[in-house]
């Protein structure tokens, strides 16, 4: 790990000065559960450390309009464990609390969660190609790696750049962002130019020919809190994760499910919202609103969740090692949504 300075500022604002002194070179850093990995393996290499953990973002506050405030600095255990997320949100404290382990999950906070990097094995070796790490000689050799190489865990979503070419095929790895994905959850960012808010639709971007960039935040901002909406859809949820090992591993595929139900007659019940999100098929949680849209006024049934999990699927693209998700995702889509309507059982 090369030598950085290391800075613990009280304030938001002179957190946010700290960085726009040197926005190439410094780095925010909270639980430091990816950052120093990061570091270690000179993948990440600031010369300045603002620490953020002094900072006031560590409450979880309730909103006047029946929603819900998840500071920046909230650890992702305090988040999924917090009651009015039991009650209210427990699809993301179920995704939450199928990430990582405990230890992790103790020191991982919301805001660094949003901007964890890929676990693209070749973003990780500093030896092999990789657009999305490369920015100079110090960074490997441009490229990608896994386009043509072992692509197991790569995503089969989003990745064509306009010109049709494909630069990064890299997945976004949180389980969190997944279900914000899902509840509409909106990012609240501090900076230079002021206050402002993202939708977390908008928040992470696809890799199109600037792979290097994970997200949409401008220089020297700093997230400062996460907000859910009114509507948790906490009755009819569930967040399937599907991965090589039961625990403690990275989804190969994940799915964030939310329904809302009304008794339509003596039959059954009929679908009136529904959301769908996915985790590990793309460079960010993969939503479209067109698929939620074929569920709402039907019946709940396998077939009808069939028919959404194809649209969701559609124009996905296998490279290979990774082909079998696009399978897998559709079945994963049909069992989370079963199990959101209470057809199956969550184990
Ligand atoms: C072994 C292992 C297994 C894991 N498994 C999973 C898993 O299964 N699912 C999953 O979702 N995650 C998993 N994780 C990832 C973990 O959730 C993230 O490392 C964690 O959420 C990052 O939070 P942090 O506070 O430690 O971030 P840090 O490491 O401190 O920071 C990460 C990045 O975020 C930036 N940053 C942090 N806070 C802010 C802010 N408020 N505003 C602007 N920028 C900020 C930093 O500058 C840095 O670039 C795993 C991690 C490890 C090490
Ligand atoms: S998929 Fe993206 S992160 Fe992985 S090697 Fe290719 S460019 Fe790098």
């Amino acid at each position: 790990m090369k030598p950085f300075q290391y800075l613990r500022p009280t304030g938001v604002d002179a957190a946010v000065r700290d960085l726009t002194a040197q926005p190439d070179a410094a780095k925010f850093i909270a639980g430091g559960t990816n950052l120093i990995d990061l570091m270690k393996e000179h993948v990440e290499q600031p010369t300045t450390l603002v620490d953020i953990n002094r900072l006031p973002l560590a409450t979880v506050e309730e909103l006047e309009d029946g929603g819900l405030r998840l500071g920046a600095l909230v650890t992702n255990a305090d988040t999924a464990y917090h009651p009015l997320v039991e009650q209210r949100y427990p699809l993301l404290s179920k995704a939450i609390l199928a990430g990582a382990s405990a230890q992790l999950r103790n020191m991982a906070t919301n805001g660094g969660n949003l901007f964890q990097r890929t676990r693209c094995y070749y973003f990780y070796d500093t030896s092999m190609p990789c657009n999305k790490r490369h920015s100079g000689p110090s960074q490997g050799p441009a490229g990608c790696g896994a386009l043509h190489g072992y692509n197991r865990i790569h995503a089969i979503l989003g990745t064509e750049s306009a010109d049709g070419n494909v630069h990064c095929i890299a997945t976004h790895p949180s389980d969190m962002c997944v279900a914000l994905a899902a509840l509409e959850a909106v990012v609240r960012v501090s900076g230079p130019q002021g206050e402002r808010t993202i939708p977390i639709a908008d928040f992470h971007r696809l890799p199109g020919d600037t792979p290097q960039h994970d997200n949409t935040l401008r220089p020297g901002e700093l997230v400062t809190a996460i907000d859910l909406p009114a509507n948790g859809f906490s009755h009819y949820n569930s967040y399937l994760k599907l991965r090589d090992r039961a625990s403690y591993a990275f989804a190969l595929v994940s799915v964030a499910a939310a329904l809302e139900l009304e008794r339509s007659d003596a039959s059954g019940d009929q679908i009136s919202a529904a959301r769908l999100a996915m985790g590990g098929v793309a460079h960010k949680p993969w939503r479209k609103t067109e698929a939620e849209a074929l569920l709402v006024g039907q019946r709940p049934t396998p077939d009808v969740f069939g028919r959404a999990a194809d649209a969701l699927l559609d124009g996905a693209q296998g490279y290979g090692h990774n082909t079998f998700k696009i399978e897998l995702a559709k079945r994963a889509i049909v069992r989370a949504l079963s199990q959101a309507a209470k057809l199956e059982p969550t184990e």
